[in-house]
């Protein structure tokens, strides 16, 4: 039998309990609607520890006020059966009342590396995910956290949080999980126009023409930052956000491609209903 639970008070009191059991707990942080690349993170995460918790909740706090929180797609009831499926002992699914209270005021700020990528065009994102991200791992206790390389920056983000704050978490890092075609799997591609599916695709692409250029010896990041804007572009409503080649630890930008550089992209594409931001990254350099 699969716990569900809304109350963080209960959660932990559950948690706390299985702690007693001397049990260890691997907790999976998602915002649901749930695709191969999260069930892959729970099949992780019950590698990691024997007892596995999925967090549900679309954290409103990392949503700027002109972004997709009212059309990020959202099916509990899907969710609970793909998830039952798994070797999830328990899911934790608060409401945004539950989580910010009346009075609510503490923020986490990861000062730097917020600022880069995601960061620029997404001022208040990071600080609600190190927020939220905080709350979670004081809730659910778990000893690690599974997180996708989807999301590379978050990824940097909460374990520069875990080190800064020592926080008692190992975190987990899970490649990036794709469609047969390539494309990042994305709870967001959802609200994509399947007749525009190729130019959710120049992302991926656009990562595969990079790498064929630098194994070519093109090394400069000026170079093939013009290969990959001019095919992107080459899609009709495509925008895009960045395509920037970075460090892989410090997220700042780099001039020649070396074994740390990544290509971390984030580009627009017309959707069925507005606009749909996809993200994409990866290693330049065969690892
Ligand atoms: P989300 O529900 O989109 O916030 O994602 C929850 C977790 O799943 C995050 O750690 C994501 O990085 C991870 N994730 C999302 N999509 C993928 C994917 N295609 N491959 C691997 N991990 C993913």
């Amino acid at each position: 039998m699969m716990d569900i639970f809304q109350q963080p008070e209960e959660m932990q009191a559950w948690s706390k309990a299985r702690f007693r059991e001397g049990r260890t707990i691997a907790l999976v942080p998602t915002m649901g609607f749930f695709h191969e690349g999260h069930l892959s993170l729970m099949r992780r995460a019950a590698e990691l520890c024997d007892t596995v918790v999925v967090s549900l909740f679309v954290n409103p706090t990392q949503f700027g006020p002109n972004e997709d929180l009212d059309r990020y797609p959202r099916d509990f009831e899907r969710d609970m059966d793909l998830v039952r499926k798994e070797s999830v002992a328990a899911v934790f699914s608060p409401t945004p009342e539950l989580m910010y209270g009346a009075g609510f005021q503490t923020e986490v700020r990861v000062a730097r590396l917020s600022t880069y990528l995601c960061g620029a065009s997404r001022p208040v994102h990071f600080a609600g995910v190190a927020t939220v991200v905080t709350k979670l791992f004081n809730i659910v206790r778990p000893e690690a956290a599974v997180f996708g390389e989807k999301d590379f920056q978050q990824l940097a983000v909460i374990r520069r949080l875990v080190a800064d704050l020592n926080i008692p978490v190992e975190i987990v890092g899970h490649p990036i999980v794709r469609e047969a075609d390539g494309l990042a799997m994305s709870s967001r591609n959802a609200n994509l126009d399947p007749a525009n599916r190729a130019a959710a695709l120049s992302l991926s692409a656009a990562l595969q023409l990079t790498r064929a250029e630098a194994a070519r010896g093109v090394l400069a990041t000026a170079e093939l930052g013009r290969m990959v804007a001019r095919h992107i572009h080459s899609f009709a409503g495509t925008a895009i956000d960045y395509a920037s080649f970075v460090d892989g630890e410090s997220l700042e930008e780099v001039e020649t491609v070396d074994a740390r550089t990544i290509l971390a992209l984030a580009v627009h594409v017309d959707g069925k209903a507005g606009k749909v931001r996809l993200i994409d990254n990866g290693f330049v350099l065969p690892r």
